[in-house]
């Protein structure tokens, strides 16, 4: 499968005119690599009106496809659902194994899962990490909050990782680096309380809220451990 891509009408917020937009339903980088740069600086979403030449930012649902590192990226504005199966997609591609299916809300989401599944993380580690640190930023702060984070730095020689963290009511950015091991720890609870999860079939959104229910059962598993052992 190469892009595909459509004709869309769109009504200039600026000048009102009528125009078109070249719409991209889905995008196969392994095909097209150029194309996987106009999609994260955003000149594949760009749109320019004919009539006054006012820049938009068109929002609509797209497909990325990463054949070579095994992910497909569901971008969906606002989807609020956690799984999404597409028969046509899951015959298309039954023959592929281990392929990563995720579906994002919004553009920001979107270029993190590639930045993440193009490093070879698992993005389920990735984002109970992205927990562990943002605890360690807010006691760093003294108690701020910590709105959303997200992956800015990976360097497997230096064995570290970064994170940017939203912190405060003026949403100050914050980068958080950290050493791998927690990204270990990580993917021990993944492997031992996401196993459902992972043989899910279909497009899933894997986000902080999927991790902090994650979180919640290795704890509850841990207490029970503890309580056995104190019964021993
Ligand atoms: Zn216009």
């Amino acid at each position: 499968m190469t892009e595909n891509k459509i004709n869309k009408a769109v009504v200039c917020p600026m000048c009102g005119e009528l125009g078109k937009a070249k719409i991209y339903t889905s995008v196969n980088v392994t095909v097209n690599p150029d194309v996987r740069d106009m999609v994260l600086d955003g000149e594949l979403f760009s749109w320019n009106c004919p009539s006054c030449g006012y820049n938009a930012r068109l929002t609509y649902p797209i497909l990325y496809n990463d054949m070579k590192n095994r992910f497909m990226i569901y971008l969906i504005p606002k989807i609020d659902r956690f799984q999404l199966c597409d028969q046509e997609l899951e015959d298309k591609y039954s023959n592929v194994r281990h392929l990563n299916k995720r579906i994002v809300p919004d553009f920001n989401s979107f270029k993190e899962k590639i930045f993440i599944f193009e490093s070879g993380l698992d993005d389920m580690a990735v984002e109970l990490t992205k927990i562990a640190i943002s605890q360690t930023v807010s006691k760093k702060l003294g108690g701020v909050e910590v709105t959303s984070g997200y992956l800015s730095m990976y360097d497997r020689e230096s064995n570290t990782m970064g994170f940017t963290y939203f912190t405060g009511e003026d949403k100050k950015p914050y980068v958080q680096t950290a050493r791998l091991e927690i990204y270990g720890k990580s993917k021990d609870i993944v492997e031992r309380f996401a196993v459902k999860d992972k043989k899910l079939k279909g497009f899933i959104k894997i986000d902080g809220e999927w991790a902090e229910n994650i979180l919640y059962r290795y704890k509850r598993a841990r207490q029970i451990e503890k309580l056995n052992k104190l019964k021993e």
